[in-house]
Order: structure tokens, then C-alpha cells, then sequence
């Protein structure tokens, strides 16, 4: 376990920014395309076209990653992954979403794929076997497949024991719902030296296999639904925060795997039944955070404006502020956390050894420039 603080800058945060296709409906509209994007050089610009009209400029954004299309393989590989590896190395991972409704946020994480959860259990497996890119899954999104590697990096290590726990919850004007708990709510935010800044009472599952885990975040899904009268609305107005603990410590020699679940896993991973007891190897807990979140467009309806639009404007701010800080000198200067929700129950995941990605997703239309640009604009401040 590593415990340097990461050198600020560079490594700590990434920049991917990905343009969507067009959709049918968008496609029959006539909608134009307005972005040029060039994948090999990480760029984006408008297209001369765009850039002609009066009131625009062609001008160059380059960030991390830059992609159009639908291929989460290549999203994942490139953006992802690294910031999961590296949690495995003792640094806290966090991937953030970001873009206006429709831009293809919830389309990265995506775990509902066709036929729902035991045709990702066995995809998850497939993959697994196969760990090349395929073709026809490349739909399959970031958390499964984060999930997945997680499960393959602990079976091929031996020489440690894990715990994993996940949580799923849901901050929408600045409350905290447990999505996998419905009846308790308004979650609070505590902080203690031992475990630093937490959610209270937050339900966390142990999980043993990444079928489980499929199945918690569907759960939670579900209760989403049910609680929600237009899910649409709610879902572009709320932050979705998908929870993964790993925690590790080194394996006491000849000890076995205790959980039958763990079996098939060579490591020594736990399960549910498994009792704390003091042990003498230090246990290292490391967090990978999934964040969906709430649509970054302005508020359009009066009352948007007056309430929930305001609640997440703050909050997308106060991220852009928190992140774009993470990368300069941080002994210099306040990084406001406790201005939203979202950075306060993040605090410890972002601060110290972390690894970030930014996938700021928008839409190819010129309907959507506007906020394609502001995206970019994020995106470019967090950079
Ligand atoms: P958001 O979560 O940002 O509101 P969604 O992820 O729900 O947006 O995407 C809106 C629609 O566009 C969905 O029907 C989704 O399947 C589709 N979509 C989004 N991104 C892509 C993509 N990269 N390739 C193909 N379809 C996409
Ligand atoms: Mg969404």
C-alpha cells in the first residue's frame, strides 16, 4: 500500500471528451453534425463550416481522449481502466460522467444491457475468457466491465485477502436517497479520523461474484423507478453514485478462502459470513467511485431556476472548482468540498492518492452546440 501523496497535476486527472451519433429521430430531422473530431490527435474543433457562421470561431480543444461513436471498449480500455488498475496499487478511483441530458452519459455506464442481468453475468464471463475488444459488445458500459476487472485482478492475486463491499445511492437537490436502502432517508455526511469523510448508515452489500454486483445496482435501479413519478426528469436532475470498497490486507500464511462463494476465485475474497477479528497486517481500503451525473444544461422552466437547477448548477461548479484544484498546487490554496453534497461525501476519494477520469459526453447536433460548447468548457477547466 502505497501512502505518498500523488504528485498533483498530470496523472492525477484525465480528460476524455466523447460525441455521441446522431440518434434516428435526429437523423430525420435533418439535425447537422457540427463537431470535427480527430481521435488520433485527441482534438475536437467545429467543423469549417460551423466555424464560418458569424458569431463563431474554429477553435481547438485537445484533451486526454477524444472520441466519437459507441464503442465503450475503446472508452473503457483507454479512460477507464487505468483509474481502476490503479486502485489496485492503493489509489482512490473516481470516473465522473458529465454532459447534458440525452449526451450519452447513462449510455458509459450501461449495465442493462439487452436482456438484463444474467445476460451480463455471462458476458462478464465471455469477457473474461476473452479479453480482447469484441465487435458486437461494445456496447456494454464502463461498470460492468470496471466491475469485471476488479473481480479478474483480485483471482490473480494470491498474496492478499479482499473484502468488497458496494453502495449505490442518489443525490438529487442536495439530499442524499440510498438507493439500495429506499426507507432511510436523507443520508448524512460524517467525518472521523479513522475513516475519514463517510456516508452514515449507507447500506453497503458485500459481494463475491460480479453477477451480485449486477444485481445490487438493478435493485437499486428498481427503487429509483418506483419512487420516481417521471423518471426522465428525475434521472436528468439527480447524481448517481455507484460505490465499490476494496479492501485488502496481506494473507496470513496457509490460511484459506473461509466463503464456498470464493471458491472459484483463487485469491481469498470474503463473503458475507466473514467476521472481523484483529489481525495483525494493516488493512488497506481503497474506494472506485462510478458517478452518473445530473444533466449539465441551464435550467429552462421558472421553477427549474428557482430550486433544483440551482442546486445543480452549484453542485457541477463546485466540482469543476474541486477538480481543476486537485491539479494545481494544493498546498496553496482551499479546495472547497464542502460546498456540495457530491464533493463532501468525495472528499476522501479525491483528496490524497486519487486517480480521476472526466468523460464529458455531448451531443453531435447544432441544436446542442451551445452546450456542447459549455461542456467543452468544463471540460477544459478540469483538465
Ligand atoms: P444521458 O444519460 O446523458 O441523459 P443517455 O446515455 O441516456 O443520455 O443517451 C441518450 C440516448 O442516446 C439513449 O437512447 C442512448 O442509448 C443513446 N446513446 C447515447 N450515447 C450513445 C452512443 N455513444 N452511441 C449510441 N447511442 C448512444
Ligand atoms: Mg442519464
Amino acid at each position: 500500500a502505497s501512502t505518498t501523496i500523488s504528485a498533483s497535476g498530470e496523472d492525477t486527472v484525465k480528460v476524455t471528451v466523447r460525441c455521441r451519433p446522431p440518434s434516428k429521430t435526429e437523423i430525420a430531422k435533418k439535425s447537422e453534425s457540427c463537431w470535427d473530431i480527430d481521435s488520433e490527435n485527441s482534438r475536437i474543433s467545429l467543423t469549417d463550416e460551423w466555424a464560418a457562421k458569424p458569431g463563431k470561431v474554429r477553435k481547438d480543444f485537445l484533451y486526454d481522449h477524444v472520441y466519437y461513436g459507441s464503442d465503450n471498449c475503446l472508452l473503457y480500455e483507454h479512460s477507464v481502466r487505468p483509474v481502476i488498475q490503479s486502485t489496485m496499487d492503493g489509489y482512490n478511483g473516481t470516473v465522473f460522467a458529465y454532459g447534458q441530458t440525452a449526451s450519452g452519459k447513462t449510455y458509459i455506464g450501461k449495465y442493462e444491457c439487452w436482456s438484463g442481468v444474467i445476460f451480463i453475468a455471462f458476458m462478464i464471463q465471455f469477457l473474461n475468457e476473452h479479453k480482447s475488444c469484441l465487435g458486437t459488445e461494445e456496447e456494454q458500459g464502463v461498470i460492468p466491465r470496471a466491475v469485471n476487472d476488479v473481480f479478474a485482478i483480485i483471482s490473480e492475486t494470491t498474496e492478499k485477502e479482499y473484502l468488497l463491499r458496494v453502495s449505490y445511492l442518489e443525490i438529487y437537490n442536495e439530499t442524499l436517497r440510498d438507493l439500495l436502502s429506499p426507507e432511510s432517508e436523507d443520508l448524512r455526511i460524517h467525518e472521523d479520523k479513522k475513516r475519514g469523510v463517510y456516508v452514515s448508515s449507507l447500506k453497503e452489500e458485500i459481494v463475491t461474484s460480479p453477477k451480485q454486483v449486477m444485481k445490487v445496482i438493478q435493485r437499486g435501479e428498481e427503487n429509483r423507478h418506483v419512487s420516481s413519478t417521471d423518471f426522465n426528469l428525475h434521472s436528468s436532475r439527480s447524481h448517481t453514485v455507484f460505490q465499490m470498497i476494496v479492501e485488502s490486507r496481506e494473507r496470513e500464511p496457509g490460511s484459506m478462502p473461509s466463503s464456498p462463494t470464493s471458491q472459484k476465485h483463487k485469491s481469498f475474497l470474503r463473503g458475507a459470513d466473514y467476521k472481523r477479528s484483529v489481525q495483525v497486517s494493516q488493512l488497506v481500503s481503497i474506494a472506485i467511485n462510478l458517478i452518473d451525473l445530473a444533466g449539465s444544461e441551464k435550467a429552462t422552466s421558472h421553477s427549474d431556476r428557482r430550486k433544483e437547477g440551482a442546486f445543480i448548477n452549484k453542485s457541477l461548479l463546485t466540482l469543476g472548482t474541486v477538480i481543476s484544484k486537485l491539479t494545481e498546487d494544493r498546498a496553496s490554496s482551499h479546495i472547497p468540498y464542502r460546498d456540495s453534497k457530491l464533493t463532501r461525501m468525495l472528499q476522501s476519494s479525491l483528496s490524497g492518492n486519487a486517480r480521476i477520469a472526466v468523460i464529458c459526453t455531448i451531443s453531435p447536433c447544432h441544436q446542442s452546440l451551445e452546450e456542447s460548447q459549455n461542456t467543452l468548457k468544463f471540460a477544459s477547466r478540469v483538465k
